[in-house]
């Protein structure tokens, strides 16, 4: 950046490592100078103690499970402003395959947890992600994992909803409705339900990612998250 300077130089003076700090801290504590909120940023030292949740996963592709742990801060405990958010992530498995990459990625995230702001974009990041040997269902769920990476970004999304950082995907009335009359519809039709819920020749829907799409008086419809081509 180029700055003209238009007038004469009467004075100067060098910045010290105070200003940058000073500049620094009024940047990423906007809040902590008004008020005593604190706020999320990578100066905040790790307590000694952090409580955790240990999701596990067990993607069909490969032979061991994942435990992926979640550790959270409560900052302002007690307060108004009281906010779970979290702080790092560890994922742990027999299989020493993926090694190198979960230490990666697991380092990354916990490193932009750790930055503050919003930290929910790391879920729509690792869920775009498509492993090029193919993904694959879930099982028990029937959901569409386009890979293990995709499937960590999910219990990395169930987390944030859990602790109230993304709002979770409640439908509305009118969509409730639609699917509730949809599943009669169907029960009446006596189309056999899979192990999942929903009938056998259920195809992928591209919304919500469960298996549960099937043609309806000539139009695709989702029985899971109601998403339908007709409106
Ligand atoms: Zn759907």
């Amino acid at each position: 950046m180029t700055i003209k300077i238009d007038k004469k130089i009467v004075g100067y003076k060098v910045r010290s490592e105070d200003d940058k700090n000073a500049a620094l801290a009024a940047a990423v504590l906007p809040a902590t100078s008004a008020s005593n909120v604190v706020m999320m940023h990578e100066k905040i030292e790790r307590p000694d103690v952090l409580i955790g949740s240990t999701y596990k996963i067990k993607p069909p592709v490969g032979e061991h499970a994942f435990y992926i742990t979640i550790n959270d801060i409560v900052l302002n405990e007690g307060t108004d402003h009281e906010q779970q958010r979290p702080f790092e992530i560890f994922i742990n498995s027999k299989s020493m395959d993926h090694y190198a990459w979960v230490v990666a990625l697991t380092r990354l995230m916990s490193a932009v947890f750790r930055k503050g702001g919003d930290a929910t974009f790391v879920v729509e990041e690792l869920k775009a992600v498509f492993d090029p040997q193919g993904g694959y269902f879930q099982p028990g769920t029937g959901v569409y994992m386009p890979s293990i990476i995709a499937e960590i970004g999910a219990v990395v999304e169930k987390h944030m909803k859990r602790i109230g950082l993304l709002k979770g995907d409640e439908l509305d009335e009118h969509q409730r409705a639609l699917i509730a009359e949809k599943r009669k519809q169907l029960a009446e039709k006596a189309g056999g339900a899979g192990a999942t819920g929903f009938p056998a020749e259920a195809t992928l829907c591209n919304k919500c990612h469960h298996k549960s799409v099937i043609l309806m008086d000539g139009c695709m419809t989702c029985l899971n998250c109601g998403d339908s081509k007709c409106g």
